[in-house]
C-alpha cells in the first residue's frame, strides 16, 4: 500500500452529496443480489468518528438473516464453481468498478471509520489490486499434481472451492481488509458471506452496490450488517458455512474457534499484535526514525502490525526519544477528509477511552514523555503519544490500537531478541541495522509470522501475511490463499486390473 506524502483533496460538493446519500438510506444487507432489510427491522446507529454524531442507520442481522445469505450463497456456489475464466472476468470488472467509485468510498470509509484521506486513498488502490491480483489466479486455481505409480495407477491431485465462505472484519480498515479476504475467496470458486464490523458498516454497503454493477451473479458475494454476538456469531455457527475469515481482537478469534468447533470449520484468523522494532546503534537512524513514526501513528494507531513497541540500543536511546517526541508533537492530528491530516479521531467515543485509559496506565507505570490526550472536546481525537517504559509494563505487553508509542531500552542482540520475544502476540516485527548477518540472524529467531529487515510495512500480495502466537494461525497471501479457500483431493485411477481382494465369494 503506497501512502502519498501529498493527497488530493475531495470536492465539498461531493462530499455533501455523499453525506446526503448516506443520511436519506439505511444501510440494507445484500442478499442473492439485492438489497434488503433485515427480517426483524431492527436498526443501529453508526457514527462518525469526527464529532460522534449518528452517520448512518444500518439494519441489525440476525441468524434469520444470515440464513438466507447463506442459503443464496450455497445455491450460487454451484454454478460460480465451474467456470474460472467467467470468475476472472468478473474479479477484473469488480476492480474497475471499485475504482470508478474511488472517490465516493474514500468519503465514506474516511466519514465513518475516521481514517485520513491519504490512507484511504492508499487502501481503495489496495482493494482494487486485491481483486486484480486474485483475478489472475482463477484460472490456476484448480492446479495440482500428478503422481503416476509404476505404469499401474495414475494418480493425481485437484483443488477444488471449498464453498459458502464466511468473512467476519474489524472496524479499523474495512475495505482493504475485507477485500483481501473476498477476493481470493470468490477467485478460487467459492461464495461469500461478509459480516462487517458494527462501528463501520458503510464501505461494505457500497461494495455491495459496486458488485451490483459489476453484474456479479445473485448470492456470489452477500453482505449481513450486525452485531458480532449476533449476525457475527450466525455466520460462525452456520452448518452451511464451512469457512471463516476472521480479522480482529485475539479474544474474539478464541471465542469464533470455540463456536465453530462443533463444526469443524475450517478457519484463518488475522488477530491483535505487539510488534517490536529492533533498532540498533549502527542503523540508519534517520530512515528507522521515519519508519517508526509512521508505522504507529498512521492509520491513527489502529493498525494491527504497529510497531507499538520501539527497542532501542542504550547508546542511541536518549537520542532517539528526544527526535520521536519532537516528531510527535509535530504530526497533524485534523479531521480525517483534510488532506494534511495524517492522524483522524479514533473509531468511537469507547475505544477513545480504552486507549486514554491505557494512557493513565502508562502514566502510573511508565515514563510519561509527550501527548497522548484527547484533542478538542468534539469527537474522538487523541494527540500522539510518547511513553518509555520497561518491557513487562502493560502497556508494553497489551494491545492498545492507538497512538501511542512504548520505547524501551536494550543492551545488545541478545537483549533485544529477549526482550522482543517476551510478548504474547507474534505479528510482525522490524529490525534496524546495517549487519546485515545480524538482521537475517534477528529475522530467524525472533517470534513473528512477518519481519521486515531496514524497511516499514510494505506489503506485497504474493508473500505470506500472518501472525504467529496469539496473533493468528494461517498465512494468506498469493499461494498460500490459494491452499485456504480451495480442498485439496486426491483421485486415483488404475491404468490396469489390479488386484481386488474377494470377500464373500
Ligand atoms: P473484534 O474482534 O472486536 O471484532 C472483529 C469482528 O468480529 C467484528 O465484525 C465484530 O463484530 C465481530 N465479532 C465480535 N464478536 C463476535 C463473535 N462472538 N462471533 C463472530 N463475530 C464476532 O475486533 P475489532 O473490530 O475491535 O478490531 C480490532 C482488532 O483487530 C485489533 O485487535 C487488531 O489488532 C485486529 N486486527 C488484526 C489484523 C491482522 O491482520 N492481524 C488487521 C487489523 C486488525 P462487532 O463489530 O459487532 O463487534
Amino acid at each position: 500500500m503506497k501512502v502519498s506524502e501529498k493527497t488530493q483533496a475531495i470536492s465539498p460538493a461531493f462530499i455533501a452529496q455523499v453525506r446526503q446519500k448516506i443520511a436519506a438510506q439505511t444501510v440494507e444487507h445484500f442478499i442473492e443480489g439485492r438489497f434488503q432489510p433485515g427480517v426483524r427491522g431492527e436498526l443501529f446507529e453508526s457514527l462518525d468518528p469526527s464529532n460522534n454524531q449518528v452517520l448512518a442507520r444500518a439494519y441489525r442481522g440476525h441468524a434469520e438473516d444470515v440464513d438466507k445469505a447463506a442459503r443464496a450463497a450455497k445455491k450460487a456456489f454451484e454454478r460460480w464453481k465451474l467456470n474460472a475464466r467467467a470468475r476472472k472476468k468478473y474479479l477484473l470488472k469488480m476492480a474497475e468498478v471499485l475504482e470508478k467509485h474511488g472517490d465516493e468510498l474514500a468519503v465514506m470509509e474516511c466519514l465513518d471509520a475516521g481514517q485520513p484521506l491519504r490512507i484511504v486513498r492508499a487502501q481503495v488502490a489496495r482493494a482494487a489490486e486485491n481483486f486484480s491480483f486474485y483475478a489472475e489466479w482463477a484460472e490456476r486455481a484448480m492446479d495440482g499434481q500428478s503422481f503416476p505409480v509404476d505404469g499401474e495407477w495414475l494418480n493425481y491431485s485437484v483443488r477444488v472451492p471449498v464453498g459458502v465462505c464466511g468473512i467476519i472484519t474489524p472496524w479499523n480498515a474495512p475495505m482493504m481488509l475485507s477485500t483481501w479476504r473476498i477476493a481470493p475467496a470468490l477467485a478460487f470458486g467459492n461464495t461469500v458471506v461478509l459480516k462487517p464490523a458494527e462501528w463501520s458498516p458503510l464501505t461494505a454497503w457500497k461494495l455491495a452496490e459496486i458488485a451490483q454493477e459489476a453484474d456479479l451473479p445473485p448470492g456470489v458475494f452477500n453482505v449481513v450488517q450486525g452485531f458480532g454476538e449476533e449476525a457475527g456469531d450466525a455466520v460462525v455457527r452456520h452448518p452451511d458455512i464451512p469457512l471463516i475469515a476472521f480479522t480482529g481482537e485475539t479474544t474474539t478469534g478464541a471465542l469464533i474457534t470455540r463456536n465453530s468447533a462443533e463444526h469443524l470449520k475450517r478457519l484463518s484468523l488475522e488477530l491483535g499484535g505487539k510488534s517490536p522494532a529492533l533498532i540498533f546503534e549502527d542503523a540508519d537512524l534517520e530512515r528507522a526514525l521515519d519508519a517508526t513514526i509512521f508505522q504507529i501513528y498512521s492509520f491513527n494507531g489502529e493498525r494491527c502490525t504497529a510497531n507499538s513497541r520501539a527497542l532501542v540500543q542504550e547508546s542511541i536511546f536518549e537520542a532517539f526519544v528526544e527526535r520521536v517526541a519532537e516528531r510527535a508533537a509535530r504530526v497533524r492530528v485534523g479531521h480525517p477528509l483534510e488532506p494534511e491530516t495524517e492522524v483522524g479521531p479514533l473509531i468511537h467515543p469507547e475505544h477513545l477511552k480504552r486507549v486514554l485509559g491505557y494512557v493513565e496506565i502508562g502514566k502510573q507505570e511508565s515514563q510519561h514523555i509527550f501527548g497522548g490526550e484527547q484533542v478538542g472536546t468534539e469527537g474522538n481525537y487523541v494527540r500522539p503519544g510518547l511513553f518509555v517504559a520497561e518491557n513487562h509494563h502493560r502497556i508494553a505487553q497489551e494491545e492498545i490500537f492507538g497512538p501511542i508509542l512504548t520505547v524501551i531500552p536494550f543492551k545488545d542482540e541478545a537483549d533485544a531478541l529477549q526482550k522482543a520475544n517476551d510478548s504474547r502476540y507474534g505479528l510482525a516485527s522490524y529490525v534496524w541495522t546495517r549487519d546485515v548477518a545480524r538482521a537475517h540472524r534477528l529475522a530467524l529467531y525472533l517470534e513473528a509470522g512477518m519481519t521486515w529487515i531496514n524497511s516499514h510495512n510494505v506489503r506485497h500480495l504474493p508473500t505470506p501475511f500472518g501472525g504467529v502466537k496469539m496473533s493468528g494461525t494461517h498465512r494468506e497471501g498469493g499461494a498460500h490463499s490459494l491452499e485456504f479457500y480451495t480442498e485439496l483431493k486426491h483421485i486415483a485411477l488404475p491404468l490396469t486390473e489390479h488386484p481386488i481382494p474377494k470377500f464373500g465369494r
